[in-house]
């Protein structure tokens, strides 16, 4: 139980915490076997000392009872004790400590021929030590232990029963009873004190404790959060908020081969706005810089769920169309030129209208990697600018 005790005082509470003094400083002081052990002892012996030499003075006991008297009430609760503390187990020692009590409990009432008072006080005393100190079996091991002693001795002395008290004995014995129950009754008081001490402390504690964790999971889902938007922002173009080539990269593979396992075709728009170079030198940067965000929008808006759309480059977009075949994707590449081509960027007072080309590449057809569709549909947008540019050109293409 103290073991148990201690480790759940170490689990709980900080070394040094005040919490952690008020938890061990209780462990120290008010341990069952400690309460119930040296300072108990020592007054229960010394209180039922009283009765026994009040009632055996007038019969002049020789030095041998005075020796053993002595022995038993001035000597034995302090070896009991040092043999306890002496012990791994002081617990265990302290119980088995309580049996020999019953033992000279039995020996001494049988000794003095069972003087009824001093005999109670006796069985009472030790019953309700047993009983603290284990429960009920102390209930049944208590009474065997005493009968044992007190066979012991009648086997020893002979067996006499002569249980008159003269009323000093009397008043001493239940004098001494009472201060014995009265002195239980303050410790166990302060006990419960303490320990209610130390559930507040304990309350505190957690409630502290359910604070911080919970402060904790709020600062890891914040960190979550941010680890998710740099994730995002890692993944995205900084002008335009399309995907960056950093993306593709790490996704068209896996894109080629999902449509390759699922046997459909990839489709792929390299798309490059003519002669921008102009627009920026015409209208300024900042005006070329509306036109690439009017454009990605425009771009991610005719967009399926499944397509990627990325800024490859400065003025480049690439789309990734997967499950889409040539045809439908040259379709689509029209269409993208006509809408982009018929769009009016408004920049301050200038109204701007670019024209852009278009290169295709599906697998796989003409490649079956991401560097060599790429490159295919390079070539092809190579082609259409070379063909008077506002064109579409699907790799392979007879160009008229
Ligand atoms: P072509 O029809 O042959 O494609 O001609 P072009 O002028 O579009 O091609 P070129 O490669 O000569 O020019 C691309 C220009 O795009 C050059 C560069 O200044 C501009 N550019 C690249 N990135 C940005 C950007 O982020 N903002 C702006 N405003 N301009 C950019
Ligand atoms: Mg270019
Ligand atoms: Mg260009």
């Amino acid at each position: 139980m103290g073991s148990q005790r201690r480790r759940i005082a170490a689990g709980l509470f900080d070394e040094g915490s005040d919490v952690s003094a008020v938890a061990l400083d209780f462990e120290r002081t008010h341990h069952w076997v400690a309460v119930n052990s040296y300072r108990v002892r020592v007054a229960a012996f010394a209180l039922i000392a009283i009765p026994i030499a009040l009632h055996v003075l007038p019969r002049s006991p020789g030095a041998l009872f005075w020796i053993a008297f002595v022995l038993q009430f001035a000597i034995y609760p302090h070896l009991m004790q040092w043999r306890a503390r002496r012990c791994a187990q002081p617990e265990k020692a302290e119980l088995d400590n309580l049996i020999v009590d019953a033992l000279m409990s039995g020996a001494w009432a049988a000794g003095l021929a069972f003087p009824l008072w001093i005999s109670v006080a006796l069985f009472l005393a030790t019953l309700l030590n047993h009983t603290i100190m284990r429960g009920l079996p102390g209930v049944l091991i208590c009474p065997a232990a005493i009968l044992c002693g007190a066979l012991a001795s009648t086997t020893v002395i002979a067996f006499r029963v002569s249980t008159d008290t003269d009323g000093l004995v009397t008043l001493a014995s239940i004098t001494g009873l009472a201060i014995y129950l009265s002195l239980m009754g303050v410790e166990f008081f302060s006990y419960i004190r303490r320990l209610q001490e130390v559930q507040g402390a304990v309350a505190a504690q957690k409630q502290i404790l359910e604070d911080a964790n919970g402060a904790l999971h709020e600062q890891i889902r914040t960190i979550h959060d941010l680890q998710e938007m740099l994730r995002e922002q890692a993944n995205r173009d900084s002008l335009t908020g399309l995907f960056n080539r950093r993306y593709l990269d790490g996704t068209l593979e896996r894109e080629i081969a999902r449509c390759k396992r699922e046997n459909t075709p990839l489709s792929m728009l390299l798309l490059d706005i003519d002669h921008f170079k102009a627009i920026n030198d015409t209208y300024g940067h900042q005006a070329g810089d509306e036109v690439l965000r009017v454009l990605a929008r425009l771009l991610q808006e005719s967009a399926r769920a499944e397509d990627i759309v990325c800024r490859y480059g400065g003025e480049e977009f690439l789309l990734v169309l997967p499950k889409m075949p040539g045809d439908i994707a040259r379709e689509r590449g029209e269409h993208l030129l006509r809408q982009l081509g018929g769009t009016v960027v408004v920049f301050g007072d200038h109204r701007i209208r670019v024209t852009t080309s278009i290169g295709i590449a599906v697998t796989p057809l003409h490649s079956n990697t991401a560097e060599g569709l790429i490159r295919r549909a390079d070539e092809a947008l190579y082609l259409a600018k070379q063909n008077g540019r506002n064109r579409v050109v699907t790799f392979g293409d007879a160009v008229g």
